[in-house]
């Protein structure tokens, strides 16, 4: 199954696919983290992505496309995969689609998660301590929940239009909006034929 998460920073995103990775058995490919170990290992990209990402501003689209047709070339992802960061605007919806049109393998669902931006800045704050991200200041934050809602909530309409769009409530706790999320999940399983795994 191949699922696109949807939602602004700190929407839980992150979250949820790592609980979702377990119970469907397929990877998580976050371009957040992806861009995040380039940082660390320092390579060129990297140290480019460093500047862009500190600034809550989005790198560029050729370079997101690269790097996730080289991830979706490793073997793992032949069951499915969780995408989480990815597409952040329309023409990287539409550069997906057409990667994914080519294999043969196109997006089966996208779930957006949904929650107050004040809520998002209260937990990203939290997050800055918890995990030190140098992308997690107010400030930064700010710009990029803008960012998020000038470029890529559209995207959210496009996958509407493609009647590929569920949406659940990112309120309450991590398991609770997993159920949601599951639940989301059985129903479109369930219409494509295929057997629910409804135990983790
Ligand atoms: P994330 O962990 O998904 O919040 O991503 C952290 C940062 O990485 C973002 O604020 C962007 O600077 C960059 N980034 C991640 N995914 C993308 C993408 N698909 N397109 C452009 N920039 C991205």
């Amino acid at each position: 199954m191949r699922i696109v998460l949807l939602g602004a920073p700190g929407s839980g995103k992150g979250t949820q696919a790592a609980l979702l990775k377990e119970r469907l058995g397929i990877p998580h490919i976050s371009t957040g983290d992806l861009l995040r170990a380039a940082v660390k290992a320092g390579t060129e990209l990297g140290l480019k992505a460093k500047a862009i990402m500190d600034a809550g501003e989005l790198v560029s689209d050729d370079v997101m496309l690269g790097m996730l047709r080289e991830r979706l070339q490793q073997p793992d992802t032949s069951g499915g995969f969780i995408l989480d960061g990815y597409p952040r605007n329309l023409v990287q919806a539409k550069a997906l689609d057409s990667l994914l049109e080519d294999i043969e393998q196109p997006v089966d669902e996208a779930i957006q998660i949904e929650i107050d931006p004040e809520l998002i800045v209260q937990r990203i704050a939290r997050r800055a301590i918890e995990e030190g991200r140098s992308d997690d200041s107010e400030e930064t934050v700010r710009r990029r929940l803008d960012i998020y809602a000038e470029v890529t909530a559209p995207v959210v309409d496009y996958y509407a239009e493609q009647e590929k769009l569920a949406q659940v409530l990112g309120v309450g706790s991590v398991e609770e909006v997993n159920e949601r999320i599951v639940a989301v999940l059985e129903t479109t399983r369930s219409e494509a034929g295929v057997e629910v795994q409804t135990e983790p």
